[in-house]
């Protein structure tokens, strides 16, 4: 389990911009101030090998960040779909809930693409609704106050979970990356 954590991140590569410090430190709560966490969460969106090695924190440290033995492999949750005009096509099925997998199959185009995500010992569900030229992203999570970060290139957005849901309209197709609770990463890429 180890080597399989760590030659992910081997294959990824080094980081071309020497972040890796700061991405530890942001994991590990010695990097308190809120501009240099954005500034990590920033590169997160971008750079694969910090992303792998934000996640690895994870897999062995626990929420006191306590080291455990036995780890397990932190799963890279990665979702992609395309917009189309008052519809939506999920790429892959991976996460997809059971409902919905029929349907993408035949490369029907759905009204709400449906994804069940693992967060630690959760899960959240992820609802993309189409909405012309942008999207409606909403998560359905347990833990009011848990905190959402949406990042894509220039911009961050956070909302909290209040009622079990957080919600970010009018999203700009593209590459993106959805920070649950600090601690759990979700790539989402929207093609048009
Ligand atoms: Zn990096």
């Amino acid at each position: 389990m180890k080597s399989e954590r760590l030659q992910r991140i081997v294959q990824a590569g080094t980081c071309e911009n020497d972040m890796e410090q700061k991405v530890m430190g942001v994991a590990d709560s010695t990097i308190t101030s809120e501009e240099e966490i954005q500034q990590v969460f920033a590169h997160l969106a971008e750079c694969d090998s910090c992303r792998y090695l934000y996640e690895d924190y994870f897999a062995i440290h626990d929420d006191d960040g306590n080291l455990i033995e036995e780890g397990e492999i932190g799963e890279t949750v990665e979702l992609g779909m395309k917009l189309e005009p008052g519809s939506i096509v999920p790429l892959a099925t991976d996460f997809m809930v059971e409902g919905q997998r029929a349907a993408v199959l035949s490369g029907e185009a759905v009204s709400m693409v449906e994804y069940r995500v693992p967060a630690g010992g959760d899960n959240v569900d992820v609802k993309v609704y189409p909405c012309d030229d942008t999207v409606s992203i909403q998560l359905s999570a347990s833990g009011d106050g848990t905190r959402v970060i949406l990042i894509s290139p220039g911009t961050m957005e956070t909302a909290t979970v209040e009622k079990g849901i957080a919600r970010f309209d009018n999203v700009m197709p593209g590459r993106f990356l959805l920070v649950i609770n600090m601690r759990h990463l979700v790539t989402v890429t929207i093609t048009k």
